[in-house]
């Protein structure tokens, strides 16, 4: 999926890419040699990033001294990932926390994840999993046995909507969810509320209308759009779809929460 929202396009390429800091370049310049493709350049006497361009090489991140450069995202094995949180163990059975695979989508890296998910268990540690529900229902049948709790989108009620916002229509995700239903799984909905997307009385009423028809749902919550991710964005080089929407007033959150709370309970 691609919600045209979504405020971590870090997570969208399967690669590491960079990530170029405008507000920390001091135009010193010293990254333009480094850079063989040219998509490091200087235009009108200040540096340019053009991603189209960028091989991912990083050579330009050695010579930044003002850390304006960074590599987003790294390789490592499901092993040196699971070293890293272990470390972390005697903070989790202190406070009652864990691990929550998160993105993203946690999916798009299937194998990775089933195979920490394992280790997580075998150690006794609580998991959790934020997902958009959209792949094969097999797939997270095999993830469940190592899953303490699941966190799903619930985004659009409308299938054709869902596509044109997303990327992708809705009715695997809806089986999905009827799936993770009856499971047994403990499980939460949430829905992002976009402005001029689905922050209606009417798109709210259905989706609540459609979690009301569910047996196990923990929660279904309203989370409010906010456009923390367009630095991002920027600092990536990708366009941002949502460029200058603002957040949704509390006001109509306020009131959208109650047409929620109307018909949902939980
Ligand atoms: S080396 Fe870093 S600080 Fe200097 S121009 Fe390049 S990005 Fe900017
Ligand atoms: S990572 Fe991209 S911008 Fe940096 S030197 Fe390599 S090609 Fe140029």
């Amino acid at each position: 999926m691609r919600c045209k929202w979504c405020h971590n396009p870090e997570t969208f390429s399967s690669k590491c890419e960079l990530e170029w800091v405008s507000d920390k370049c001091t135009n010193c310049q010293a990254c333009i040699s480094e850079c063989k493709t040219g998509a490091l350049k200087v235009v009108n006497n200040k540096i340019a990033f053009d991603k189209s361009k960028c091989n991912n090489c990083f050579a330009c991140i050695e010579v930044c001294y003002s850390e304006a450069l960074h590599q987003i995202g790294r390789t490592v094995s499901s092993e040196e990932l699971y070293k890293e949180i272990a470390i972390d163990i005697p903070y989790f059975e202190e406070s009652g926390g864990g691990i929550t695979l998160s993105g993203g989508e946690p999916l798009f890296q299937f194998d990775f994840v089933k195979e920490i998910l394992v280790h997580l268990k075998q150690k006794g540690i609580h998991t959790a999993m934020e997902t958009n529900l959209s792949y094969r229902w097999d797939l997270y049948k095999e993830l469940l046995p190592n899953l303490d709790y699941v966190m799903a989108d619930f985004k659009l009620f409308y299938s054709d909507i869902h596509k044109i916002w997303t990327g992708l229509k809705n009715s695997r995700i809806i089986e999905n969810i009827i799936h993770l239903d009856q499971t047994g799984i403990p499980y939460e909905l949430r829905t992002p509320v976009i402005p001029g997307v689905n922050d209606s009385h009417e798109m709210i009423e259905k989706m609540a209308q459609f979690v009301s028809s569910l047996n196990n749902a923990k929660s279904y919550t309203l989370l409010p759009y906010h456009p923390l991710g367009a630095t991002k964005y920027k600092n990536l080089g990708i366009n941002n779809p949502m460029e200058g929407v603002k957040e949704i007033p509390k006001s109509n959150f306020k009131e959208l929460e109650l047409v929620k709370n109307r018909i949902v309970n939980v």
